[in-house]
Order: C-alpha cells, then sequence, then structure tokens
C-alpha cells in the first residue's frame, strides 16, 4: 500500500488534496485481491474514488502481481463482508526477507516478495554459464534499454532451467532500478483466469486498462495459451497495444513459437518479432556453481566432493538438482554429521537409479492409472467405459512414444491387445491433442511427471 502511494504520489505530482487524503487514509484489511482502505469521510471517499480509483488499482495490481481493487471505506462503514483485518499496529514489515535455508523447501506457484516476486529470484542468486548466456545477456539488453531492439524478449527452454528465475530476476531490477514504471511479472495462467473472471463481471473495461496501461509486462509459460482461443484473442490486443506504445514485453516458454501448437498464426509470428534466447541444460561446471551459490547464501556449507557427486548425479534439471541438495542437507542435519559421499549416495540412491533407469510400460501405466484415479490392472482389463478407454489410450500413446517398445509388445503390455489397436489408440491421441488444448496439456503433464525423478 505505502509503495502504491509512493508512486501514485511520484505520477500525479504534489496536490494539497492529495496529502490531505494521504495523511487520513489507512489500509484497514485484504479479502483476496481487495484492500479496503478507510478514509476520513464519505466525500473523501467519492472524491478519491473517481480521482485515483482507476490509477490504484492499476499500480497495486503490478506490484502484487496480480489483479486488485481497492475499496474505499469512510469510517463505520462497513467493510467487505470476507476481509481479514490487518494487525493492529498496521506498520508494514519492513526490511529484506531472511536468507532460506538449502533444506527449507519452498512453494514455487506462492511467491511472497514484492511484485508477486519470488525474492530468491534475483540476478544475485543466477548462475551464468554456457548453456544460459545468452539469453542471461538479453535480458541485460533489456534493462538497459527497454523497448528497444529486443522487443518482445522471447525465453524458452525445458523445465526447471531457469525461465521462471531470470524473468522475475528482470522484474526485480526493473522496480529497483527504475521504481517509476509499472512492470508487472504474470504467469499465462493466471492471465487466462483473470480474463476468465473479467469477462464474467463484465469488468473488461478495467482489465484491459490495467494490462495496457504497463509499460513491462513479463508472460511466463505461454505455450499454456495453447488451444485457449479467448486468452489469444485478448493477448494478441494486448500486445499490439504495448508494443505500439514502445513497452517491454518478455514472454517465455518451455519451446519455440513454432512448435508451439494450436497458436494462431499472428501471435506465433509476433513472438518471434524481437529476439528468441533459448536455455539449453547445464553443463556440470554449472551445475557444480549453482550448487555452490545455494550453499553460500544459505549459510549451509556442504563439502565439495559431495557438492561434486550431486552435480555428476542430476543432470536435466536445476529444480531437481536443488531438490536433490536438500534432500543431503536434511538428511545430514538429521543424523547430526556432516554430509559425506556415503550419506549423499544413500539419500540419492532412488534419484540417480530413477535416472538410468529406462521408463518401463508398468511405470507409464501407474502413473497414469493414477492421474485417472483408477487401478493399473483396469488400463490392462476389459473395460470399456470412457474414462478408462480415455485412460488407456493415452497410456499406450505415451508408451509408444517414451519407451523402445514395438507396437505389438506394448499391445501385449495391455492385456494382450493387437499392434491395430495401438496404434489406433495413439491416432486418437494425436487427433484429441490437436483438437483440444487441455488433452495437450494433460499430455506435457504427464510426460513431465514421467520424466520427473
Ligand atoms: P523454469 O521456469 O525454466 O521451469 P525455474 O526458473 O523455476 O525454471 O528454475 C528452477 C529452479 O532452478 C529454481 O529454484 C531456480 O532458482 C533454479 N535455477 C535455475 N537456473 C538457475 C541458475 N542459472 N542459477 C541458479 N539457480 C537457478
Ligand atoms: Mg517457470
Amino acid at each position: 500500500w505505502n509503495a502504491t502511494v509512493s508512486m501514485l504520489r511520484e505520477r500525479e505530482g504534489m496536490s494539497p488534496g492529495f496529502d490531505t487524503w494521504l495523511r487520513a487514509s489507512r489500509p484497514v484489511g485484504l479479502d483476496g485481491e481487495t484492500l479496503v482502505v478507510e478514509v476520513p469521510d464519505p466525500f473523501t471517499r467519492d472524491w478519491v474514488r473517481a480521482r485515483y480509483g482507476p490509477a490504484m488499482e492499476a499500480l497495486l495490481t503490478g506490484l502484487a502481481g496480480h489483479p486488485c481493487s481497492v475499496v474505499l471505506v469512510a469510517p463505520g462503514e462497513p467493510t467487505p463482508s470476507r476481509a481479514r483485518p490487518f494487525p493492529s499496529s498496521d506498520q508494514p514489515q519492513r526490511g529484506a526477507p531472511p536468507a532460506p535455508d538449502v533444506a527449507a523447501d519452498e512453494d514455487p506457484s506462492h511467491p511472497t516478495g514484492p511484485g508477486g516476486l519470488n525474492p530468491r529470484y534475483t540476478f544475485d542468486t543466477f548462475v551464468v554459464g554456457a548453456s544460459n548466456r545468452f539469453a542471461y545477456s538479453a535480458c541485460q539488453g533489456v534493462l538497459s534499454n527497454p523497448g528497444g531492439p529486443y522487443n518482445p524478449l522471447f525465453l524458452y527452454g525445458g523445465v526447471g532451467l531457469g525461465k521462471t528465475h531470470l524473468m522475475q530476476a528482470v522484474a526485480h531490477e526493473f522496480l529497483r532500478q527504475r521504481s517509476h514504471l509499472r512492470v508487472l511479472y504474470i504467469t499465462t495462467e493466471t492471465f487466462t483466469n483473470d480474463l476468465v473472471d473479467s469477462l464474467q463481471r463484465r469488468s473488461m473495461p478495467e482489465f484491459r486498462s490495467r494490462y495496457r496501461s504497463l509499460d513491462v509486462l513479463l508472460l511466463d509459460d505461454v505455450h499454456f495459451a495453447a488451444g485457449k482461443e479467448s486468452t489469444q484473442e485478448e493477448f494478441f490486443h494486448t500486445f499490439n497495444a504495448l508494443y505500439e506504445a514502445g513497452r517491454q514485453i518478455i514472454l517465455s516458454s518451455d519451446r519455440p513459437p513454432v512448435e508451439i501448437p494450436k497458436l494462431e498464426e499472428r501471435l506465433r509470428s509476433r513472438f518471434a518479432w524481437g529476439l528468441l534466447a533459448d536455455i539449453q541444460p547445464p553443463d556440470f561446471e554449472t551445475r557444480l556453481a549453482i550448487l555452490r551459490k545455494r550453499c553460500e547464501t544459505s549459510g549451509t556449507p556442504v563439502p565439495d566432493e559431495v557438492l561434486h557427486y550431486i552435480a555428476e548425479s542430476i543432470q536435466s534439471n536445476i529444480r531437481v538438482l536443488e531438490g536433490a541438495l536438500r534432500k543431503v542437507v536434511t538428511a545430514a542435519r538429521l543424523s547430526g554429521a556432516p554430509a559425506t559421499l556415503d550419506l549423499a549416495a544413500e539419500v540419492l540412491r532412488d534419484l540417480t537409479e530413477s535416472q538410468r533407469r529406462p521408463l518401463t510400460i508398468d511405470r507409464i501405466q501407474a502413473v497414469v492409472a493414477q492421474h485417472f484415479g483408477i487401478e493399473p490392472e483396469e488400463l490392462r482389463g476389459k473395460s470399456r467405459t470412457r474414462d478408462v478407454a480415455f485412460a488407456r489410450q493415452i497410456a499406450m500413446f505415451l508408451a509408444r512414444e517414451l519407451t523402445q517398445a514395438s507396437l505389438p509388445h506394448i499391445g501385449d503390455q495391455f492385456g494382450g491387445r493387437d499392434h491395430s489397436t495401438v496404434l489406433h489408440a495413439i491416432e486418437r491421441v494425436q487427433a484429441a491433442m490437436r483438437a483440444d488444448g487441455a488433452v495437450n496439456d494433460l499430455i506435457r503433464h504427464l510426460r513431465q511427471r514421467l520424466s520427473r525423478t
């Protein structure tokens, strides 16, 4: 709230009315995305609402990283029923958050810092290596010349390789260096939810002004928009408005624009108007440097040979790499002794074995069955109910895609079906993926679950 007010003042300049209002107003409650602010009297309430309402909401949205609204109340007026009152001190917390412990699990879906950003996702904690140097430099280029030649900047790379970290580092840096800019980091999923919400509430004009008044928009995971027509339509207009006004757009995806299925041509081409920068899996040195940095910033010493072992064992995904470090540190702490190679080998045995072990049809069946809430036996059995049949087709499709098994062998593993049944299942799934973004998302999700160790 304080940040919103000071940004508002910067924009509006000093005016006697503004300062009078400011001195007398205070945030009194929070209801999800609605901030309740108490002002001295009904007259002030109407004046502030008319004059600063939309600007306040836009700024707050930028800072929070999700759409926010502001409700002004005069003393004694009812606040929205679900509003959670602030503790009586009503002083915001100040100061940097404490360094997160290596062993502490963090929930990546709930960032907590300013702007809805994860406080750890900064350039300070980002290790630059051959695999990500190009993307890193592109981000630096954007920072020094927003809206310049790298517009839009399109970052792409596999899961857990640092796209979100890098984007949020850019957002942090913009907020730090140029606090007057309206910067919004948001996932495509949140953008879609916000859109659906605004359509339902018939508040599209507000939605549009919120997004189109930004100076920098960072939209994470745009592949999520595959097959979602309204999202693509609305984002197309948002993109044009921002681009034409010379505002910076940064996008990320798990693949380059040409490979995103079910994406309108006009978006695909726009995504490639600026700079495409890929992030590759890190090499050994980078993996080791990332582990060292994690230990260093969290003040958790781990012997170098143990870090070497972890960096050698886990190669493809930095999130898994960090998870492995966390496991070892936790185990050492529980045993009351420093981490050793033996301990690390012991703790990571499952992880390293499953990395080495080729994927089996059994495992695919187990994961797919679990996802659909059925038993693996049902996939091998005779049931033809819609859910089971669909799950079975998906499992066959994944077996074909992710293992070396032949069609007859796959049929065998699914209760002795013949190879043409398997082929038919694969074609059905491919057609469903083309026709339905949700099926696409489901397949991607299952692939990820199967590749994760
Ligand atoms: P993505 O968005 O590409 O799936 P993330 O940005 O979420 O990946 O990164 C996964 C984890 O790996 C995060 O905890 C992130 O901090 C860490 N990470 C990724 N790249 C780096 C890097 N170059 N240096 C330090 N940590 C990294
Ligand atoms: Mg990400």
